[in-house]
Formats: structure tokens, C-alpha cells, sequence
């Protein structure tokens, strides 16, 4: 099936407007920019399925290019797990992954070029000056007693800074604007900082970094970009953008074009929150499956189908607000529910004895991989006198509504036979250890010849059927839809309860075999993969990826958030 992109998108008629006017000759480019200073995340997502998105729409392209100009934060380590995720997520940059490093000769020299219209001035004030002559939102910015240095001073300061002349933070080179402009951001803005640090990619070349709004509008415009896409908060950098590209003699101007960043319910989205929880030790690694990162939600079991289809289910606006994450785990349950082999596994459980089934007999029974879907076929599953079924589908004294397994009882286990209880075993402290049932030969397979109906189906295993298995069973990591709201830390709403770790579950023997990543529907329980990271051979390690229904919606109404 083609899938179609972004929904209710206002971006795509701007562009369909634009090749109309024969804009760019019709040709339409965009870009992924990424800092590698993180891991991606959902919102990350949701930008390249935009401009993977839209490029693919009017067949055009979309680089993938690192904003790489502030090595003291960026490490190779990040450049190597975002281009892992964006091929994971099913996306093609073409020929050459693009490095904002790479144009630091260009942007060099179209520094000089300003510097050498006066556009451009080397600055001696210090950070907190610079802070400070810039004014406030009411108060108009002052100018730097450096503004109107000659022009070939400045060619001389900005080359001695280029040579490690000069200590961090001694100059900067800032663009003449206007510091009494309405927008700050048009405050002679700084446009090259000294950082005597090397760069991974350049090495030792450099002491000196253009900076974010400088090198983004012209790297945009050497790759010929024709539809720079970006997050609200570079609206007031527009202005900025277009001054830069107007004044600099680079081969085009692409169009800066804003979108609303997405936020989710029940979590925390940037790089720096997600980083403190992984420092506090709060989560396991950038990866856990609890977080919004593409590495977490991967290792969680989600696919990248089902996370192309949210985002593009969810839509591109201009006013931010906040996803229900209730619709992310929809879209893996949609996806999940066509591709993933049922299988059974007893999360608790609860031992059962069946009295009139031989010992050490057992028998293989025909199971189906997918009750709606024949061509995944069958498997065998066996069948013995030691059986565990799920210790909540037993009650003692079980009230009207509820038709699993109670003395007396008859339920169905699914694909196997009728059993009734007949008796209950308790340890010293009364807690049931064991159940007595028997089995009905004639109802081999799930029916009942004589065309008796039972209530309740159960998922079981056997003893000799199953391998003990570890299961972690995943909630959500906050308790409020928005975790930063009235409060200085936003890591004291975490879910105490987020991350349930269950050690004595027992799975079908074949599930021994998964692979990491693995997805199956554990029949009643929901979906589950294979862990990549702690799962042994002997001992294998089953994330729940999502519950079979929505849960929450309800819990959460009676005012329980647990
Ligand atoms: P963070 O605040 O998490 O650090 P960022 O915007 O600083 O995010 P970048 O690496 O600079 O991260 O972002 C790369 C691209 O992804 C940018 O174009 C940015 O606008 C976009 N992006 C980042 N977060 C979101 C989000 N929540 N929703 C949509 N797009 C986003
Ligand atoms: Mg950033």
C-alpha cells in the first residue's frame, strides 16, 4: 500500500503554490538538520517524515545534514545512532550524508564578504556585555563601542582570530543590523565565536565556529535547498535568515517555512530532559523502552511503519499543543495486529494438575499463528497433566460477571480441551498453589461435540510445553499529561510504576528461538518483543510493547493514575 504523508499539511500547498509560480523551476528540496549533540526522538520523527515526506511528494529530495558547529558538545557517537535511526525509520538521503562542517571554508569567506561591505564587525565585548547592550523586548539594544571599527581592522582581527591568536571569548564577529530592531534577533547578531577546540570532522583546522543562524540559512542555500522546514520558535530568526542570504552571494535563497514542534502526553520530549533522566539514573540508557527516543520506542517493539503512519495521522500545524500518546500506541497496535504471530505465554502463574491425563503423556495440538490471517499458518503446541494458566483468571469465589476458571467451573483452554476444577491446594498461609482440574477427552481442539457452551476461554502452557521467561511490563514514565507543569523538577511526576519487572513468566517453548526485536501477540496479554539487550538463550527477556486495548482511558477517568 502507498503510504501518504503528513495530514492537513499547510506546507504543502505554500510549496504547490510556489512550483505554480515557477519558483525554483518548479524543484523542491528540504533538508533534515539534526545537531548531533543527542539521540533523536519522537518529534525528531516527526520532522523527517516531514521533509522525507514532502520531498517524496513532489519528487524531489531531502539531505540529511548535520548542524555540526559546536564541537564541544557534539560526538560521533550521536552522527553514528542518527543516521541508524532515520534508515530505520525508512528513509533514503541519496548519494552523501551532508556536513554543516563541510561549508566551513564557504561560510569563511562569506564572513569576509560581509566584513568587507561593513555588514560585519569584529567585537570585543564579552558575553554578558554583548547581554547587555542588546537590550530587552521594551528596552532598545545599545551599540558596541566596537561597531564602526574600520573595515580593514576588522579583516585583520577576524584573520588573527582564525589563527589562534586570540583566548575564547576575546572577539566575536557580529552581523550590523540594527540594535534599536523591534526583534532581537536582528541585535547584531554574533555570527563567528573563538573555540580553541578541534572538530571531529575538521580536526585542528579550525579555532573558529560560525555560529547556528549563520551557518544554517547558508548551508541551506548551498545544497540548494528550496523549503527550509523548522520548529515555531525560528519565526522571529526569519528575518535574520533572509537578511543573511540577501547579503552573502550564495547561489539561492530557500524559503524558512515554521511548523509546530510535536509534544506527547505523559512524557518529556528534548534532548536536554531526556538527558537528565538518563543521568539521574531514572531510565536505563538512552534506550529504554519507557522513553520517546527512537532508540527506546525501537527497542519497546514499535516499527517504523507504525511510526511513519502516526505522524502522518497527526498532522502538521502552526499552533503547538500536545499529542495523546494514546494515538502513537493505537498505531503499533494497528500495525502489530497484521504482522505479529500469536503465541501464548502466562505472565503469573498458576499451577494446574490435570487428574485424569496420564503422567508423561503429552500431545501436540494444532495451534493458529493468526486466527484472521490463515497463510501465517499453524504451529504445534503441546499438551500435558502440568499446565500454568494466569493466577488472576482463577477465583475462589468468583461473583456473577466473572467466566474464567472457579471450583466447579468449566472453561475452554484455548485450542486444547474443556477442564473443570475440582479441587484447590493452599500453602500454610492460604494462598492457592495449585489447582486440580479435569479435562473433557471429548472436547479435543475447543469444542464440546455435544454442542456445550463454556464462557471463558484461557491462554495456558505446559510444563513441558514452555521455557521460564523474564517479562517487563511497561506503563507510562509520567503521571501527568504534562510532566513540567507546576513544578522546578519535572522528574518527581515519574510513574513509580512504569517499568513492572516480572521474572517467573513462562512462554512457549518456540519463543526460545526469537530473534531480538521479535514481535508476537502473547494471546489475551498483548503485544511483545524480544528484548535486544538483556535476553539470555536460557533465560529470554519479553518487553511489552502495548497493551491489546486501551486501558488507560478508562483507569485514568475513575481518577486512578496508577
Ligand atoms: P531538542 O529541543 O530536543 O534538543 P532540537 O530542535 O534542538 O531538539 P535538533 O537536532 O536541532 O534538535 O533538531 C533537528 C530538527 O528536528 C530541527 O529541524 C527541529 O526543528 C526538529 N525538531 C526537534 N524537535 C522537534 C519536535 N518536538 N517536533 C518537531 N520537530 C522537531
Ligand atoms: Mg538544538
Amino acid at each position: 500500500m502507498e503510504e501518504e504523508s503528513i495530514k492537513g499539511n499547510f506546507i504543502k500547498n505554500i510549496i504547490t503554490e510556489d512550483i505554480a509560480k515557477g519558483i525554483n523551476g518548479g524543484r523542491v528540496m528540504t533538508r533534515f538538520p539534526p545537531e548531533p549533540n543527542g539521540y533523536l526522538h519522537m518529534g525528531h520523527a516527526k520532522s523527517i517524515c516531514l521533509n522525507f515526506g514532502v520531498a517524496k511528494d513532489f519528487n524531489g529530495r531531502c539531505n540529511l545534514r548535520f548542524d555540526d558547529t559546536n564541537p564541544s558538545r557534539e560526538y560521533q557517537k550521536y552522527i553514528d545512532s542518527i543516521i541508524f535511526d532515520v534508515q530505520w525509520l525508512g528513509f533514503d538521503w541519496g548519494e552523501k550524508i551532508c556536513y554543516a562542517s563541510d561549508y566551513f571554508d564557504q561560510l569563511h569567506e562569506y564572513a569576509v564578504e560581509l566584513i568587507k561591505k561593513g555588514r560585519a564587525y569584529v567585537c570585543s565585548l564579552d558575553g554578558d556585555q554583548i547581554r547587555e547592550y542588546r537590550g530587552t523586548l521594551t528596552k532598545p539594544g545599545r551599540e558596541s563601542p566596537d561597531r564602526d571599527r574600520p573595515m580593514e581592522e576588522n579583516l585583520d582581527l577576524f584573520e588573527r582570530m582564525g589563527k589562534g591568536e586570540f583566548q575564547d571569548g576575546a572577539y566575536v564577529l557580529r552581523a550590523k543590523i540594527e540594535m534599536a530592531s523591534p526583534n532581537i534577533n536582528m541585535r547584531d547578531p554574533v555570527l563567528y565565536r573563538i573555540k580553541n577546540i578541534s572538530h571531529p570532522r575538521t580536526g585542528s583546522k579550525w579555532c573558529i565556529y560560525p555560529m547556528y543562524d549563520f551557518t544554517h540559512g547558508i548551508s541551506d542555500a548551498l545544497e540548494g535547498i528550496t523549503h527550509s522546514l523548522c520548529t515555531l520558535e525560528f519565526q522571529d530568526h526569519r528575518p535574520l535568515y533572509d537578511w543573511l542570504l540577501d547579503e552573502v552571494s550564495v547561489p539561492c535563497h530557500p524559503r524558512q517555512i515554521e511548523f509546530a514542534r510535536m509534544n506527547l502526553n505523559y512524557t518529556v520530549m528534548s534532548k536536554r530532559k531526556l538527558q537528565q533522566l538518563v543521568e539521574k539514573g531514572i531510565v536505563d540508557g538512552w534506550d529504554d523502552p519507557r522513553l520517546p527516543t527512537l532508540a527506546g520506542i525501537r527497542r519497546r517493539g514499535y516499527t517504523p511503519e507504525a511510526v511513519r503512519n502516526f505522524c502522518n495521522i497527526i498532522g502538521v500545524g502552526k499552533k503547538e499543543n500536545r499529542i495523546d500518546v494514546g494515538i502513537l500506541e493505537n498505531a503499533i497496535r494497528e500495525d502489530l495486529n497484521e504482522k505479529a504471530p500469536r503465541a501464548m505465554a502466562v505472565v503469573n502463574p498458576l499451577k494446574v494438575t490435570i487428574e485424569n491425563w496420564e503422567d508423561g503423556r503429552t500431545e501436540s495440538l494444532e495451534a493458529l499463528n493468526h486466527p484472521q490471517n490463515p497463510d501465517m499458518g499453524t504451529r504445534s503446541i503441546l499438551f500435558s497433566r502440568n499446565l500454568y494458566i494466569e493466577r488472576e483468571d482463577f477465583m475462589e469465589s468468583p461473583p456473577k460477571k466473572f467466566f474464567r476458571l472457579g471450583p466447579g467451573r468449566e472453561v475452554r483452554l484455548r485450542y486444547a480441551y474443556f477442564i473443570t476444577c475440582t479441587r484447590v491446594i493452599k500453602d500454610e498461609n492460604g494462598v492457592i498453589t495449585e489447582l486440580i482440574c479435569t479435562f473433557d477427552p471429548a472436547t479435543r481442539g475447543g469444542d464440546a461435540p455435544d454442542g456445550r457452551k463454556v464462557k471463558g476461554t484461557l491462554h495456558w502452557v505446559s510444563e513441558e510445553g514452555s521455557v521460564p521467561a523474564k517479562v517487563h511490563l511497561y506503563d507510562r514514565l509520567f503521571t501527568t499529561e504534562d510532566p513540567e507543569a507546576d513544578t522546578h523538577d519535572f522528574t518527581q511526576n515519574v510513574n513509580p510504576d512504569s517499568l513492572i519487572k516480572i521474572t517467573g513468566a513462562r512462554v512457549e517453548k518456540g519463543l526460545a528461538d526469537a530473534l531480538p526485536g521479535e514481535a508476537f501477540q502473547f494471546e489475551r496479554l498483548g503485544y511483545f518483543c524480544l528484548d535486544s539487550k538483556l535476553s539470555s538463550p536460557g533465560l529470554p527477556l519479553f518487553n511489552r510493547t502495548v497493551t491489546l486495548r486501551d486501558t488507560w482511558a478508562k483507569v485514568s477517568k475513575k481518577g486512578n493514575t496508577v
